[in-house]
C-alpha cells in the first residue's frame, strides 16, 4: 500500500494519463511527459488498453479501406453481381422484370 502510493505521487492520474494519450502518441509530449506516460501505463491495466485502442483507430484510419464495414461490402457485392446476372430472387424464378 506505501508503494501504490509512492507510485501514485511519481506518475499520471488516470484522467491525466488518458488526457496526454493521444499527444504521446502522436510524440508531442515532452520526453518528462512521455516518460510519466509510459511509468503510468506499465502500473495501470485499463489505460494501457486505452493506449492499445487509440492505436489500432488511429491505424485503421490511417487505411481508411478499412472504415468500410467488409459484411457490408460484401452485401453490396452480392447485390450487384445478383443484379448484373439477372436474378432476382433465390429460388432461380426469372421473372424478366429487370
Ligand atoms: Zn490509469
Amino acid at each position: 500500500m506505501a508503494i501504490r502510493w509512492w507510485r501514485k505521487t511519481r506518475s499520471l492520474s488516470c484522467e491525466d494519463a488518458l488526457n496526454v494519450l493521444q499527444s504521446y502518441m502522436d510524440d508531442e509530449t515532452s520526453t518528462d511527459t512521455a516518460l510519466q506516460v509510459v511509468t503510468h501505463l506499465e502500473n495501470c491495466g485499463p489505460c494501457e488498453n486505452e493506449l492499445h485502442m487509440f492505436r489500432r483507430i488511429k491505424i485503421s484510419l490511417s487505411q481508411r479501406s478499412d472504415e468500410v464495414n467488409p459484411v457490408v461490402l460484401d452485401a453490396l457485392r452480392r447485390y450487384g453481381e445478383r443484379l448484373s446476372n439477372g436474378e432476382p430472387d433465390e429460388n432461380g424464378s426469372d421473372t424478366g422484370l429487370i
